[in-house]
């Protein structure tokens, strides 16, 4: 109890919590989240093969984190192994998942103009097609922007989707601005962790604190200290450290930006805040 992160409750806007690494250690992972005062978990998925999954996986473990919620997608690094007819299979499966509470949105999905071997024009293909499916069910969007910002925000300029995050955000600050006016808040987590990382630094210092939202994105993205501190891995129950380091780079209290940073996350994503609402224990931590 004397560890000050547990007083406030935190939000994880991004851990792929299904990544094959955590299976046989999940319940471990939920429960340290959760003892850190984690109260809210986003899982974006990656592939039709693990909405399944997901859901199943939220709808367990959400007696332990009230606000353990899923997005369902293709995400931009997975269309060489999805076939046209997924987004057909996505349709339905939104459908039949809009009674589930724990289920928020569409995501990751994007375009990746960093990786190579991913055509660009497929990519657009499948970007575009999930687009028109949050236009038509009034879903937000999870973003991946990697080297793709103005492509994105062409897209999303040409259709109504009403909000959502760009997650692991790295771009300019006139093009997180266009974000915002479009009514995204930006994810930010391990990167912003280093040193070196003074454009992402000087964003989290600069923009509207009403933007921001926390990520560990784990497991995948590094951290500067993970390792000194004996982690293993980025997991969840590493993000109010994380945030507490963002909190000192903003130079405003973890209070103050917990608070934020949680309000933010729930107005992007409106079923959470739903969820949340009707949740009997929402913020218990705080
Ligand atoms: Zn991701």
């Amino acid at each position: 109890m004397s560890d000050a992160s547990t007083e406030h409750a935190w939000v994880d806007t991004h851990c792929h919590l299904d990544a094959p690494e955590f299976v046989g250690v999940l319940h471990d992972i939920v429960s340290m989240a959760s003892s850190k005062g984690v109260r809210a978990i986003l899982l974006p998925t990656v592939q039709a093969s693990d909405w399944g999954r997901a859901k199943n996986l939220v709808n367990q473990y959400g007696n332990q984190i009230p606000g353990l919620v899923y997005a369902l997608d293709i995400h931009p690094l997975y269309i060489n192994q999805a076939q046209e007819s997924d987004i057909d299979t996505l349709k339905n499966q939104i459908e039949q998942s809009l009674d589930d509470p724990r289920f928020v949105g569409i995501g990751e999905i994007g375009l990746d103009y960093f990786v190579e071997d991913l055509d660009p024009q497929r990519q657009e293909y499948f970007f575009h097609a999930q687009l028109d499916l949050a236009q038509q069910f009034q879903l937000p969007v999870i973003l991946h922007v990697r080297r793709s910002q103005d492509a994105i925000l062409k897209a999303l300029r040409r259709r109504k989707v009403s909000s959502g995050i760009a997650h692991a955000f790295n771009g300019s600050h006139q093009q997180a601005e266009k974000f915002i006016e479009l009514g995204f808040k930006l994810g930010f987590g391990g990167a912003a962790t280093y040193d070196r990382a003074l454009q992402i630094r000087r964003l989290l210092q600069d923009l509207p604190l009403e933007s921001i939202v926390t990520e560990t994105d784990a497991l995948d993205i590094p951290l500067a200290w993970l390792k000194e501190e004996g982690g293993q891995f980025n997991e969840s129950a590493l993000l109010p450290r994380i945030a507490q380091q963002l909190a000192d780079i903003r130079g405003i209290s973890e209070e103050v930006f917990s608070k934020a940073v949680w309000q933010n996350a729930m107005q992007a994503l409106p079923r959470w805040s739903s969820l949340m609402t009707n949740n009997p224990k929402p913020q218990s931590a705080s």
